[in-house]
């Protein structure tokens, strides 16, 4: 087992990753941007090293920074943890160059699973389904030419896409010229290859994805599914598990197809395959190739550490454990919590002034938030995110409403009051919900 690991991360995943490691009797190396200095994730480490100024590319996106650090305090392992470099397949391969274990898939595995063109193909011939698709788009005219092949309406989206970013929709020929154009031009400037290709889009479905683990000797389990269709922009707002949507029955399906189809791909470490769901059928979208925030949802139903067993798996231990073995219970939700204005959603960086965080059986807040900490404008604004657990779907329900009255946070806006407000829709009660729901509730109440 490793002795010592980098954590090449910030906020809460960062602090997530070093208590599983603390757990194991791991020691934690955090790296930190200048801005950071004062993180919690730098203050509970072992060992602490800035990497940079505040802008990420200077620091948390700064690979050779990164592997100096780690190889200056002798760490044998890097964690990627979520976002930055996570899914860079290119450094994954320069960690492991320098002897050091990338806590992750290989290299290779990210390649060819983080494009989402080849991630299709791979998926089409593992046996998953995937929504009527094309290859690579090279112009306009070729745009338009599939999109008449699979028939309107379609998506356009960047093969290297991530975040919700690079995808238009488009209903016919004329929104098609604009939705190619723009898809490009985000591509071009957020991704590193500005290739877009496009998929069918669905107009009511549900985002249901499966967690997966994997050791290095072919053994795969599934860990259920996650319903992540409460999003505004493309972006997860809740996230339920097990989905409402599913019985026992489908789960078991899905569960076996994507099992097999990770066995005959040869992936290992914990991997996430996304899919839409709509009438019954279920359509790949994706796989990430990370721990996902959404992770506890699942940790909760099934027992499962994730980021204990990507390490674990990490440093060539055995799964060690069936599918059979894996008993799911319970019924779980997160929210995630940003610091933003919960009407416009613009973010709200700032200095905390109160901070109180809800507890009692049931209630996890994975949060890098102490009292009097400032919120720096550099990054992401999600600052916490509440997990609760019941029983019953219903108990859970109840439980997140009375662990979000409980919740302080002073100095900075936050989304709290919107989460509040979704939990008591009836259409979020009865679990009646597809990825256009949040969006077209905002709107209606506008109105
Ligand atoms: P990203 O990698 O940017 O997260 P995804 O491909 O995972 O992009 O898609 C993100 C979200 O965009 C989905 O959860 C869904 O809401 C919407 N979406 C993506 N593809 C389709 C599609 N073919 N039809 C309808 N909605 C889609």
């Amino acid at each position: 087992m490793f002795e010592k690991v980098l954590i090449a991360n910030r906020g809460e995943v960062a602090l997530r990753i070093h208590r599983a490691c603390r757990e194991m009797g791991i020691r934690t190396v955090a790296v930190h941007s200048e801005a950071d200095a004062n993180a919690m994730h730098v203050r509970l480490a072992d060992e602490a090293v800035c990497i940079g100024p505040a802008r990420s590319s200077d620091s948390y996106l700064n690979k050779s920074a990164i592997i100096s650090a780690a190889l200056i305090t002798g760490a044998d392992a890097i964690h990627p943890g979520f976002g930055f470099l996570s899914e860079n397949a290119d450094f994954a391969e320069m960690v492991e160059e320098h002897g050091i274990t990338f806590i992750g898939p290989t290299a290779e595995q990210m390649r060819l699973m983080g494009d989402k063109i080849t991630a299709r193909q791979a998926a089409i011939k593992a046996g998953l389904p995937v929504t009527p698709g094309s290859p690579a788009l090279e112009s306009v005219e070729h745009a338009i030419e599939w999109a008449h092949k699979i028939g309107y309406p379609v998506i356009v989206k960047a093969k290297d896409g991530g975040g919700g970013k690079g995808m238009k929709t488009a209903f016919n020929d004329e929104e098609m010229r604009e939705a190619f154009t723009m898809a490009k031009a985000e591509a071009k400037a957020s991704f590193p290859s500005d290739v877009v290709y496009m998929e069918k889009y669905l107009q009511k479905p549900r985002h249901i994805e499966m967690q997966i683990l994997a050791d290095k000797y072919g053994h795969v389990v599934h860990l259920g599914e996650r319903d992540c269709s409460i999003q505004r922009k493309n972006q997860k707002v809740i996230e339920e598990s097990p989905s409402p949507a599913l019985n026992q029955q489908q789960r078991h399906e899905i569960g076996e197809i994507v099992r097999k189809a990770i066995e005959q791909i040869g992936y290992t470490n914990a991997g996430t395959l996304e899919f839409l769901y709509e009438d019954g059928k279920f359509y790949f979208l994706e796989m990430n190739t990370r721990l996902q925030v959404e992770h506890p949802i699942t940790e909760a139903v099934s027992g499962i550490d994730i980021v204990r067993e990507q390490i674990r798996i990490a440093s060539g231990a055995e799964l060690g454990y069936t599918q059979s073995d894996i008993k799911f219970s319970g019924h779980a939700i997160e929210c995630r919590i940003n610091a933003e204005n919960p009407e416009t959603f613009t973010p709200c960086p700032g200095k905390i002034t109160e901070w109180h965080a809800p507890g009692g059986l049931g209630v996890r807040v994975d949060s890098e938030i102490y009292s009097g900490y400032s919120i720096p404008p550099f990054y992401d604004s999600m600052i916490a995110k509440l997990i609760v657990h019941g029983k019953t779907r219903n108990s859970a329900l109840m439980r997140l409403r009375r662990a979000l009255e409980e919740f302080v946070i002073e100095g900075v806006q936050t989304t709290i009051p919107l989460h509040q407000e979704i939990i008591s829709q009836p259409e979020f009660i009865d679990g009646q919900y597809n990825i256009h729901w949040l969006e077209h509730y905002m709107e209606s109440r506008k109105k």
